[in-house]
């Protein structure tokens, strides 16, 4: 329950909230009881500066020495929360008001003369600063006290005003218990405020969750809720469903891998089973019957070999795990090494091969195997799909800052709403026709994607330049690769 982020995202916020609650409390506290004690003090002067104005004029208007004027003004002393002692020059207590009603304390406000040696030492240092303040603890009670010397006369008094601090203690534990009651309060609403903001605002994140733990292999079709595009929610939602997007289209294209891959290496393993059980139905078969069934069986081996060896690069193409062999090479010496390989098959198919190079030599920096699986399957293509008297010219030269390899044929070129698709895995214009004839050239739809592969590798890119009913051209480009020799 606390693990959750809702919980966690509560407990900050309510701590944090906490921490400047009290602080904002302690403040508080601390600045009205340093107001209240200067509201004291403050008064506690105004009633002394009164008194001893009233002390000198009592004893010049009517006479009076300073000890009958410091009677007479006590007398007339009424408050009921302070009381007045008059101190004459040896520290003896002259005159005394009424102790003050409010109740301090279980035995009430303390006499005189239990005060006044308390007193002794404020007195002191009144003389010296004028007026001197201090805290006197007694019988379990704060009294504030302040001291005033005035001279009446040729003597000298010191005027002392005594308050009980019960009534600012009072006020100030009123502010505590507010504080108190009002903090956690305060607090409690946080806490079920921010768990139900977190609850609000993580809901969506929730949701999702739920929704992603429900997503698997089967059904990666399916997409998180966007509840606010522009907000991190949303855009965690939105870039979580652009992966799921990406994924899928991978799958999918992974299980087309596969269902195609299986689907062309049954039809090899079929016809090799079944010329087999041909053969070996009857006990005794003449020699050529054997042949021929034998050279049924090598061909169909010889596709099902190509078929695998090109699946097996495709898949660890897909995987990155190709290694490629990299050297610096010359490029026109290896196409011309590839139209060397495919003559003689050329010749048999009665097609006239050609090869045009530039006269300056063409250093590239690659893969030379690959290279030449790429040259040769474009010109397998031509040999296949070119029909007996055909020609077919091969030409390489540099275009700008790059190398360029035709592959032209006079066949029957490409029907326009297939020449999107030839270089797809697997994709074939005319199944029947790529079957029929020779069996063991014709591939599995591979040939293409395997050179666009090559090429994209290294940098360049092959395409159908133009196809008609004249013939087809495939043309290569490859970045060429400036100021290497060759190894
Ligand atoms: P395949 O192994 O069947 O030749 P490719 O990937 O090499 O597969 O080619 C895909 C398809 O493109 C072929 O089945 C064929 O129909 C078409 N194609 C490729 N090259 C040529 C060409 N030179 N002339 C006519 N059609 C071609």
């Amino acid at each position: 329950m606390l693990d959750s982020m809702r919980s966690q995202l509560t407990l900050w916020y309510t701590g944090v909230l906490a921490l400047v609650l009290i602080i904002f409390a302690v403040a508080t506290y601390t600045y009205l009881g340093r107001a209240a004690r200067q509201r004291t003090d403050q008064s506690l002067a105004d009633t002394a500066s009164s008194l001893v104005s009233n002390l000198n004029a009592e004893s010049n208007d009517e006479e009076l020495s300073g000890d009958d004027a410091a009677v007479e003004i006590t007398r007339g002393f009424n408050f009921n929360d302070r009381q007045a002692i008059v101190f004459d020059e040896g520290g003896r207590v002259v005159a005394v008001s009424t102790a003050p009603v409010s109740r301090i304390g279980k035995s009430g406000w303390p006499s005189a003369t239990e005060l006044a040696p308390n007193f002794v030492p404020l007195i002191g240092s009144s003389k010296s600063a004028g007026r001197a303040y201090t805290t006197i603890h007694d019988r379990g009670e704060d009294i504030r006290a302040l001291a005033m010397p005035v001279r009446v006369g040729d003597k000298s008094y010191t005027v002392v005003i005594a308050q009980s601090l019960h009534e600012e203690y009072e006020a100030l534990a009123q502010v505590r218990r507010a504080f108190l009651i009002a903090i956690p309060i305060a607090l409690g609403l946080a806490c079920l405020g921010g768990y139900f903001l977190a609850r609000k605002s993580l809901a969506p994140v929730v949701e999702m969750g739920d929704r992603a733990a429900r997503i698997g292999a089967s059904n990666l079709n399916e997409r998180l809720p966007v509840s606010n595009k522009r907000n991190e929610v949303g855009r965690l939602a939105q870039i979580f469903n652009e992966l799921l997007t990406r994924l899928d289209v991978s799958f999918e294209q992974q299980r087309r891998f596969m269902a195609d891959a299986s689907h062309e290496l049954r039809t090899p393993v079929a016809i090799v089973c079944g010329e087999s059980e041909v053969a070996l139905s009857q006990a005794v078969r003449s020699t050529d019957e054997y042949r021929e069934s034998l050279a049924i069986m090598h061909d169909e081996g010889r596709r099902l070999t190509r078929i695998v060896e090109d699946l097996f690069m495709l898949a660890r193409a897909d995987a990155g795990q190709f290694q490629m062999e990299s050297s610096t090479f010359y490029v026109d010496e290896t196409v011309g090494e590839c139209v060397r390989a495919v003559r003689s098959l050329a010749a048999q198919h009665g097609l006239e091969l050609r090869y045009q190079h530039a006269e300056e030599e063409l250093i590239f920096r690659g893969d030379e195997g690959l290279i030449r699986r790429m040259v040769l399957n474009l010109l397998d293509n031509a040999i296949k799909y070119t029909p007996a008297g055909g020609r077919i010219r091969v030409e390489i030269g540099r275009a700008g800052s790059n190398y360029r390899i035709a592959v032209t044929d006079s066949g029957a070129g490409i029907p326009a709403e297939a020449q999107a698709h030839i270089f797809e895995r697997f994709y074939r214009v005319d199944k029947a026709r790529s079957r029929n004839g020779d069996r063991a050239g014709s591939g599995a739809g591979l040939g293409l994607s395997i050179a666009a592969w090559i090429a994209e590798t290294h940098n360049g890119e092959v395409g159908l330049e133009a196809s008609d009913a004249k013939g087809s051209t495939f043309v290569v480009v490859l970045p060429a690769a400036s100021g290497i020799r060759p190894d």
